[in-house]
């Protein structure tokens, strides 16, 4: 079930925890504990979790392009079942296969407000796949349990037509249309575990209210640099503001431009506490 269950957890920031982080793994694995969630890292800022009673989260859908993608994810199909896509902006990087897999799964979509608006208005999605929100809701997209909390983002969130592969681009008479303002996700699982998805961001001061409201379990950050924060910056933003328990870095190393490390991201948070989860493509972890 679970082909990388070995090597799971292939660093962690202190050397000392290896060993305990090697131990837990394989009990888990072995002992049949029921995992609250699982997360699968499937390159670049794509995740997909999977919560304890099964229901299945898609975020920022970059696959068939993504070189970072384990080949066998690039095809939609080899996903299966997808509840709900999160999407945290409208860059090709993390919208590019959400109108087919979105058409595909029957997944439920949730995107910046504007980014809906407009792609509904070119009917490239189905009105009835939506959850309508914004910045500082949250919506219950199974009824009661998984709540999704969109948070702010320090980015921007433009819609390339042309990379979400939308098949009448050539005739909108722009390629380039709005996709409101760029977020992040805060998703508390039905057992209270919670998952902070930071998409593309800078580093901001009001990323210390996510700890305030919200005290994440497990936080996905953006380290590669350039477009996002960088290794420094992330460490900054993970250390001082929003102070996970564990945190993977995502959206690095995908393409040149982006080529800060975890390394770099470990280097910098120093004597932290917090535990540094670095995954390979297609890799995933229980909690
Ligand atoms: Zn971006």
């Amino acid at each position: 079930m679970y082909p990388d269950a070995g090597h799971r957890m292939v660093a962690v920031k202190k050397d000392s925890s290896v060993w305990l982080a090697a131990v837990f793994a394989v009990f888990t694995f072995y002992s049949g504990v029921a995992a609250g969630a699982e997360v699968q890292w499937l390159g670049h800022a794509t995740t997909r979790i999977t919560s304890e009673a099964g229901k299945v989260i898609l975020i920022d859908p970059h696959l068939t392009t993504n070189p970072k993608t384990p080949p066998e994810y690039r095809k939609l199909e080899a996903l299966g079942r997808i509840d709900l896509i999160l999407v945290t902006h409208g860059h090709g990087d993390h919208s590019a296969d959400l109108l087919p897999l979105a058409k595909l799964t029957g997944a439920k979509v949730i995107a910046p407000y504007e980014m809906l608006n407009n792609l509904l208005a070119m009917g490239a999605l189905d009105p009835n796949s939506i959850f309508s929100m914004n910045k500082g809701g949250y919506v219950q997209p199974f009824g009661r349990g998984i709540k999704v909390h969109m948070v702010p983002a320090e980015h921007s969130s433009s819609v390339d037509l042309k990379a979400l592969g939308y098949e009448d681009w050539l005739k909108n008479p722009l390629r380039h249309i709005a996709g409101g303002e760029a977020v992040g996700y805060v998703i508390e699982l039905e057992n209270g575990f919670t998952i902070y998805h930071s998409g593309d961001t800078g580093v901001f001061g009001d990323m210390a209210m996510i700890h305030e409201f919200f005290e994440p379990d497990l936080a996905l950050i953006c380290i590669g640099g350039t477009f996002t924060m960088g290794p420094e910056g992330a460490a900054y933003a993970v250390d001082k503001l929003i102070r996970p328990k564990q945190v993977i870095p995502i959206h690095y190393g995908t393409y040149p431009v982006i080529n800060r490390t975890p390394e770099e991201f470990i280097e910098a948070l120093g004597d932290s506490s917090v535990e540094v989860l670095v995954m390979q493509p297609g890799q995933v972890l229980k909690f």
